[in-house]
């Protein structure tokens, strides 16, 4: 009889999030103790569902964390002045320390204007361009946070990035391209794959470490991966019964993989976890520059 037990350890993406939170929750203490508490504002325009729900998560994690969360919420009509200009306020405001602008905005107004408007020292999300420039240099101030959140697991779990081939399946802004980025300054070898990629195969087998971030459930299957390979779920597709799965077929890669990250319970809490870091280090800098000042 085959043996059918994947040999694949779990990444446990909840437990290391909670495991940083709580070390982050210590700094935050220790900032709210000293000088002041610090400070999340979320703007979202409209009442997408998702992204309610979304931030309804981010607010509450900040509360368990304790960083001040503010929810500046806009009609879905409002024009891209107002919000470019409750940004700037926000830019000037001490008490406020981090802004996310939630995406996706309405068509009046311009993703690139909204993300830009805000102050790098507040981009805890890490779409500002200044940050998304830094990944080249090694200087990012605030890395995005799903990628961010990747490393935090690799890291945790012991598995080293130096040196070995990295295959990351998806190039989008916000994970793939910034995923690879960050790969390539800690020195591994890295291809980013996308919807054009001829024979997808040919580069997730040559993956010491395989990310796969392309929005697809099921994608990535056994015989595509290396025996022995980590492999990282980045992927969330809500199935009609309203479950929801990876962009890689757990049981095949399970039996192939060292390591992998289940779907939910992976990557997912990391995102937010890392958020809040990024929070409590924005809060951090900006009173060690008080204090210099
Ligand atoms: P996106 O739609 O912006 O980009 C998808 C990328 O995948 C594109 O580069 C596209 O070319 C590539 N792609 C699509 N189909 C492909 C295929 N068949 N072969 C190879 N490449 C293909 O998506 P995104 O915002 O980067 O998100 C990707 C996935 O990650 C989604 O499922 C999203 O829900 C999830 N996500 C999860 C978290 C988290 O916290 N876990 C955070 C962000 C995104």
């Amino acid at each position: 009889m085959s043996d059918t037990r994947p040999a694949a350890k779990l990444i446990d993406g909840k437990r290391i999030s909670s495991e940083v939170r709580a070390e982050w929750k210590v700094r935050a203490d220790r900032l709210c103790a000293l000088v002041a508490t610090p400070g999340l504002t979320v703007i979202m325009v409209g009442e997408n569902p998702a992204s309610g729900l979304y931030v309804r998560n981010k607010l509450r994690a900040c509360e368990e964390m304790g960083i001040r969360s503010e929810l500046r919420l806009y009609p879905a009509d409002t024009p891209e002045q107002t919000v470019l200009e409750s940004i700037r306020a926000l830019n000037a405001d001490p008490t406020c320390h981090g802004i996310l602008v939630q995406l996706p905005l309405p068509p009046q107004i311009s993703v690139r204007h909204a993300l830009e408007a805000i102050s790098p020292d507040k981009d805890v999300d890490g779409f500002h361009l200044y940050n998304v420039g830094g990944l080249i240099t090694g200087e990012t101030v605030f890395p995005p946070c799903t990628p961010y959140g990747v490393m935090m697991l690799l890291d945790r779990t012991g598995i080293p990035v130096t040196g070995q081939n990295v295959t990351i399946v998806g190039a989008s802004n916000i994970v793939g391209k910034p995923m690879g980025l960050m790969f390539l300054q800690r020195e591994a070898t890295v291809a980013i794959c996308h919807v054009k990629t001829r024979d997808l195969t040919q580069y997730t087998i040559a993956a010491d470490i395989l990310v796969v971030a392309a929005g697809q459930p099921n994608l990535v299957t056994g015989p595509m991966v290396r025996t022995g390979a980590v492999v990282i779920d980045v992927g969330i597709n809500r199935l009609p019964d309203g479950s929801l799965i990876g962009d890689v077929d757990f049981d095949s890669v399970s039996r192939k993989a060292s390591y992998i990250t289940p779907v939910p319970g992976g990557v997912g809490p990391m995102t937010v976890t890392m958020l809040l870091c990024n929070t409590v280090a924005a809060a951090e800098r900006s009173y060690a520059q008080l204090k210099a000042a």
